[in-house]
């Protein structure tokens, strides 16, 4: 059996090399449509951010170095800068009133706060309350970003950050990868949409419109192949028109060796396979292959299987077929608020975190079953109960919080 570290390996090794012998596209796209979006080239900056040196607070500028000592009370107020204004150079022995964002005059090398000044009762003189330091409350010029800094790499996602800090730089345009096209189809006769009647042994489809927000959360573009019916000849149809449409292709159900699953007997007359048992829990089995040269992910059909296996293989897969590079998903030690027997399997447990002697502590979610979609819903994240190992409680333990 696999470990769920090596098959993540696997996935994206050969998802990163189909991608550098294929060429995902790209396109030019302005910056407030490209949240999201993953960068395609590495975005260098034209200019210095902020563009000149400037105050930090409300105040006065002045000349610490040549500004003559007897004379910093009642210095004559010789200008006004407000922010968005270019101002005189300073003249010798003078205070200028400045505001935060405001054009450093030439000369000047400090800004003292209006806290720490005092205004003549005719407001055209000030003297300073408090010792003075040069460079006190001034932006330097590119304090964030310099000329030909590298802002955004190639491969990252753009977040609202992302998009501010191009907007301060000028930019109006960036580069980025073709949305993917991901086509999603459940399997199992026993499925039926929301808004039909149920008929005895039937239930309500749920994971395809969880699979299908899952994706959304992932900026693709959804290919809805709806639900499949358990026969070979139908999985294949589904399959053959995935292939046309999407980059990739993913299914819920029907990937065991049961005779009502045919995924795998069909994926395999396709294209090829690799039906894992992967060791973890929940989440065996899961199959990764191609149709037609596109690749296949065949999740769980049980829920929380589905969607622990969406957050841990189909979201890396989806992230490298971006352009993403594959990052190993944080985890943080926390302390374990309950006991657990010893596993042979390595186990994501639904838990929900609360604070214990100022000690982030895991709860255990009662009924840990892979049926059981609530617990999702109450968890904050997954302990991960290492193999050959029990939990005792206190004891410290990994926890990776749930995508959303
Ligand atoms: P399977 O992987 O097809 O053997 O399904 C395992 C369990 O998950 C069965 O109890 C199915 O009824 C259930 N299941 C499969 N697909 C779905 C789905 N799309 N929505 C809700 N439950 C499902
Ligand atoms: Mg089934």
């Amino acid at each position: 059996m696999l470990s769920i570290e090596q098959t993540i390996q696997q996935i994206v090794d050969e998802l990163s090399q189909r991608i550098e012998n294929t060429q995902i596209q790209t396109e030019l796209i302005k910056i407030d449509a490209a949240l999201r979006r993953v960068c395609a080239d590495d975005v260098v900056s034209p200019m210095a951010v902020p563009p000149f040196d400037n105050s930090a607070m409300d105040g006065y500028a002045i000349n610490v170095k040549n500004t003559n000592l007897d004379q910093l009370d009642n210095l004559p107020i010789s200008q006004r800068i407000p922010a968005g204004v270019a101002p005189q150079p300073l003249q010798t022995n003078t205070a200028a009133r400045i505001f935060t964002g405001g054009v450093m005059p030439d000369g000047a090398d400090a800004v003292v706060i209006q806290e720490h000044c005092q205004l003549d009762e005719h407001g055209t003189c000030v003297s300073l309350l408090k010792p003075v330091y040069i460079g006190e409350n001034i932006r330097r010029q590119g304090q964030d970003i310099q000329a030909n800094d590298v802002v955004v790499a190639k491969g990252t996602q753009l977040s609202a950050v992302h998009i501010g800090l191009l907007a301060s730089m000028g930019c109006i345009e960036v580069r980025v990868y073709k949305k993917i096209k991901v086509a999603i189809f459940s399997t199992g006769d026993e499925l039926v949409q929301p808004g039909q009647q149920l008929q005895p042994g039937q239930i309500y489809n749920s994971n395809r419109s969880m699979l299908f927000a899952l994706c959304r959360q992932l900026d693709v573009e959804i290919v809805d192949l709806g639900v499949v019916a358990d026969q070979l000849n139908e999985t294949m149809t589904a399959l053959n028109q995935a292939a046309q449409q999407a980059d990739l292709i993913i299914s819920s159900g029907g990937v065991s060796v049961g005779e009502e699953d045919h995924v795998k007997d069909a994926v395999e007359q396709l294209g090829h396979l690799n039906l894992w048992k992967i060791n973890m829990k929940p989440g065996k089995p899961v199959a990764f292959g191609a149709v037609n040269d596109i690749p296949f992910l065949g999740l769980p059909g049980n829920p929380v299987s589905s969607f622990v296996t969406f957050q841990l293989i189909a979201q890396p897969a989806i992230q490298t077929l971006q352009g993403q590079p594959y990052q190993v998903p944080v985890t943080y030690p926390v302390v374990a608020g309950f006991t657990k027997a010893l596993v042979t399997r390595q186990e994501y447990l639904r838990v929900k975190l609360q604070t214990h002697n100022g000690l982030p502590t895991a709860q255990l979610f009662g009924n840990q079953s892979s049926g059981v979609l609530s617990s999702l819903c109450w968890a904050d994240g997954f302990v991960i109960h290492q193999p050959e190992t029990a939990i005792q409680e206190g004891q410290s333990v990994q926890f990776m919080p749930m995508m959303g």
